[in-house]
């Protein structure tokens, strides 16, 4: 019986906090992988301009590469349109995981309070149980008939931050993994508004 999360992201740019929680995530409910999953487009940022997938991806791997438990999918990425949760996740119970596996998927408070919102969220919550974290100093509460475990482990890191300092040519070496402020550098992505 395999104990499998699903992380799901923009990750323009994956950061120190995204990190940070898969590896609290994994060590503390004993996962055997953490599956990394960029977002083709997030239904909850429509009209927002994203990085490439490309870019994303090359960032995510990077970012995990040191990590025997953490992969990283491009199942979202190569589907049309947005990323819907439950659809990624029921494709994950029927084709990837056998009977029994349990499956989780990880998010932080702003995603947690949020999924009122969520396509299909009560099929969702049958499908998988949520592991919360805090951000920004805002501490998840439990919901109605959506299994949650709460880790208290946080890390205030944002992409959104991330984004705005390398537009102000401030450095983001302590919020990135190794690897990722060249990468970033180098294809000098989020110079420009
Ligand atoms: P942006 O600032 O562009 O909105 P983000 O930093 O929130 O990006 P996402 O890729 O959108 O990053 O986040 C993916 C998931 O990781 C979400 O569930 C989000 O709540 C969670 N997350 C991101 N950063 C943190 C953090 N520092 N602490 C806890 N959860 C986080």
């Amino acid at each position: 019986m395999k104990r499998v999360a699903l992380f799901g992201g923009t990750f323009d740019p994956i950061h120190r906090g995204h990190v940070f929680i898969a590896e609290r995530a994994q060590a503390r409910c004993g996962l055997d992988e953490v599956v990394f999953l960029p977002c083709r487009q997030s239904p909850h940022k429509v009209g927002e301009a994203l990085s490439s997938g490309a870019d994303r991806l090359a960032m995510v791997r990077l970012a995990i590469a040191e990590y025997g438990w953490a992969t990283v999918s491009e199942w979202e990425l190569q589907r049309d349109g947005a990323s819907y949760s439950w659809q990624t996740a029921a494709h994950w119970r029927k084709e990837v995981l056998s009977e029994g596996d349990a499956l989780f998927w990880i998010l932080g408070h702003d995603q947690w309070a949020a999924l009122a919102r969520w396509a299909r969220i009560d099929f969702l919550a049958t499908l998988v149980e949520f592991i919360v974290f805090p951000r920004e100093g805002e501490v998840p509460e439990a919901q109605e008939g959506i299994r949650g475990t709460f880790l208290p482990d946080a890390m205030p890191v944002s992409a959104t931050e991330i984004r705005t300092r390398t537009r102000g040519g401030l450095s983001i070496e302590e919020m990135v993994p190794e690897g990722v402020a060249d990468y970033i550098a180098q294809k000098r992505l989020y110079e420009r508004a």
